[in-house]
Formats: structure tokens, sequence, C-alpha cells
């Protein structure tokens, strides 16, 4: 059948006439979940599902997001359209969140989570706040109902602090009791950074979690909270996730000092994830002049061996007005302001960020799982450029999104209306 026709539900055997794209070539077929070699596959010719042919279609590995914050999604009107810095959306934040309901926060991550899907997303890790009211813990308890819902199709984890950092701890014990996957924080926000992140990792360790810290988020290039993660965890196993978010203040210090950072990063097998949307908004507001970007140094980050995966972070809340849950246009800001290549962009974003999240390979190879989204393009560059709107996502062998965009236009453009032959100001296009 042709790719065209496919519909959420339907099982996959084959993809043939693909164009090539990366390391995925003009076919793949699936078993059981899995990537198996094509030609033996056709050999035995009672595989289950369809062959399908996508003829125009590239397949990529699906995209992975790996900071997000779901329960603030969609907030940017009625939380009073705010513009500005870090700090003017953190009070923006505190001077609204009371009114954001559990209601309103499922309402805004089920939105979220569907708009991911639907452009290839098919893992998400959000942070969530303890909301300001009665019930602290109603973004927690809406991520982890969500979570079950979307189980099978997008993997979510869940991070949440241990609580305020002058505060007690009882809101993070609640929170891990509820069932949160990792321990989060904001280290750079405490009066006492080191202190906040000892108290982070101590807390995890308690717990038996992973950590993914949001770290140096800020241009002071005496922000060292990434370089203290690394000593702090290197001696955990292996199989603990460690996350550093941000490391905006990477992009300000020297070359040596970044140097001996990432190499005690590499070291202690930390990822670093890149929210290039979210910091380009939020940083650089007091400097009017050779305005910063506040993006860490990813080249330097890839070469030094550190796993880079990267967020869309905020969607349309007080932190970013303009986000929309589609990592394209994240992995397409990495090009333009990151200075990756398209490919290594696209690897960022989807197999750097499943390597961070701890999920299995999926990049088409025999024995990777059987996970890939489809995209209508000739290949990854104009994927991103394009922000490719016909997109079908496939997970274990089987469709669970399809997103077409259909776009009606007047080819013969003398059956359009004749212009006016004067022009007026009324009339002038703007
Ligand atoms: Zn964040």
């Amino acid at each position: 059948m042709d790719a065209e026709l496919l519909k959420p539900g339907q099982r996959i055997a084959a993809l043939t006439g693909l164009t090539p794209s990366g390391e995925i070539g003009e076919s793949l077929a699936f078993e059981e979940g899995f990537v198996v070699d094509a030609a033996a596959s056709e050999s035995t010719g009672d595989v289950l599902g369809e062959t399908v042919d996508a003829s125009g279609w590239i397949a990529l590995p699906p995209l992975a997001d790996l900071h997000a914050h779901l329960d603030k999604g969609y907030t940017w009107t009625s939380f009073g359209q705010p513009e500005g810095s870090l700090d003017d959306a953190i009070a923006c934040w505190i001077d609204h969140g009371e009114n954001h309901s559990s209601d309103d926060i499922k309402v805004g991550a089920r939105r979220h989570l569907i708009a991911a899907l639907h452009a290839g997303v098919t893992a998400v890790r959000s942070h969530t706040n303890y909301h300001l009211g009665d019930d602290p813990l109603r973004g927690v308890r809406a991520l982890v109902e969500l979570r079950a819902e979307f189980a099978g199709v997008v993997d979510l984890q869940i991070v949440a602090s241990p609580g305020a950092s002058d505060g007690p701890d009882d809101l993070g014990r609640a929170a891990v009791a509820l069932g949160v996957d990792l321990i989060g924080g904001f280290p750079h926000l405490a009066d006492d950074p080191s202190a906040d992140l000892e108290r982070a990792a101590a807390f995890a360790e308690e717990f038996g979690l992973g950590i993914d810290l949001h770290t140096d988020e800020t241009l002071d290039p005496t922000s060292m909270g990434l370089a203290e993660l690394a000593a702090r965890t290197r001696h955990w196993p292996a199989e603990v996730i460690r996350s550093a978010g941000h490391c905006v203040s990477l992009s300000t210090q020297d070359a040596e000092t970044r140097r001996r950072t990432l190499a005690a990063v590499a070291d202690a097998g930390i990822s670093i994830i890149t929210n290039p949307l979210t910091n380009l908004y939020l940083q650089g507001w007091q400097h009017p002049v050779a305005t910063p970007r506040g993006i860490p140094p990813l080249r330097e980050i890839i070469a030094a061996g550190v796993t880079l995966a990267a967020g869309g972070d905020n969607v349309q809340d007080p932190f970013n007005p303009l986000g929309n849950a589609d990592m394209v246009d994240v992995a397409s800001e990495l090009v333009i302001a990151g200075h990756l290549t398209p490919a290594e962009a696209w690897h960022v974003s989807s197999s750097g960020g499943r390597a961070a999240f701890g999920l299995p390979p999926a990049r088409g190879r025999v024995g990777d799982v059987a996970d890939v989204v489809l995209v209508r393009a000739a290949h990854v560059a104009e994927a991103l450029a394009e922000r490719a709107p016909d997109r079908i996502v496939i997970r274990d062998g089987r469709v669970v999104a399809v997103r077409r965009r259909v776009v009606d236009s007047v080819l013969d453009l003398s059956a359009l209306p004749a212009p006016p032959s004067t022009p007026t100001t009324e009339g002038a296009l703007i």
C-alpha cells in the first residue's frame, strides 16, 4: 500500500522506496517490534503487517524532547502576556500560579503531548512545579495520570524537586510517593547554589533516583554548577541518570575552563540538554549591544564525548510565547543559532535524547526497536528548512500518529480578481 494511505493502528512489515537519508537506506523491515534484515524478512513470506511504498519519504530516528514543562503549557495569554527575562517570567508565574487549576494543567499538558506526538516526538521528559495555592502536588498528579494515558505511545519521564531550596522537603517526598522518575531543581536560583545542588543530589540518592537539574541558566561566567554536578555524581552507578539542562554560563567562560568542565562532565557520564528556543528568548535582555545567545558551545560538548540532547522547554507560556512542542523547530535552531549541521541537529534531537532518557537506540539498524518517523522531504536539511508538515510516526512497528497538512491554492493566477487600477493605502499589502 501507499504511505499516503497509512492510518494510526496499522502494523507495518516493511517500508520500501524510501529516499535514503542518514543511516537509513531505501527499505526497512520490522518484525515483533524490531528492525530485521530486509532481505531475510522478504524470504519468509509470512510476516504480519503491510508492505508500504514510501516513495517521497525519508525515515529518521524519532524525536525526543528532553526538557519540557508540561504543567505550564499554553498559559501565555491567560497569564497576561508577559515579556522579558528569566526573572520577569518567574515573577509572572508566581503572580498567576495560584489560579492555574488542576484541569488547566491537564488540558495544556495533554494538548502539548498530542502536538508532540503528531510531530514525531515519542519521548518527553517534563519538569513540574509545586503549584501555588491549595494542592501544590496537582501538577505532579496530572503528569502521573498522563504518563499512564500515553504509555506505549509517548514515553514520559517526570522530574520534581525536593521542594523549595530554603524549606522542608515534604513536598518532594510526597512527589516521590506519587511516582516521579527523576529529581530536579534550580540550584543557580538559590541563595547558596552549592548547598542546593548537594541537597538535590542527596535526596536523589536517598530514593535511588536519577537527577536532572536546571544548571547554570545564567550568563554569569562564575556560575559553575555543571562542574559541581560532575564532581558530585561521578561515582554514581553508570545506569543512574544524571542530566544538566541549559548550561548557559558555559557560553560565557574561557576555553580552558570549558575544556576542564566538559572533560569532567564526560567522565561523570552527565548528559547535557540544550534548550535553544527558550534561552535565545530569555537571555540577553540586559545586553542590547552584542546580545549573547545563551546557547552552550554545542560542538565542543559533542567533541568532548558528552551525550548532548535538546529540549523544547516552554510552549506558549511566560518563559517563551512561541514554543509549539515540535522538536523540528528546536533542531532547526540548533543549526541556525547553535551551528550544528542538519544531520547533527537531528541526531541530538532524537538519538541523543533517547540515550539521555535511557531508551534503546532507534536508528533503523538491524536489532534496533521498530520506531521511526517518516517525513515527506528529500533530505534532513529540507525537513528542517520546511518544517516538513507531513509526518507519520511509527512505534513498535505500528503507526501511532499521522500528520498531514493540506494547502489549497490558486495555481492559475489569471483566475484571481484583478487588482484595483489605482493603488490605495487601504489596499496596500502589509
Ligand atoms: Zn526548564
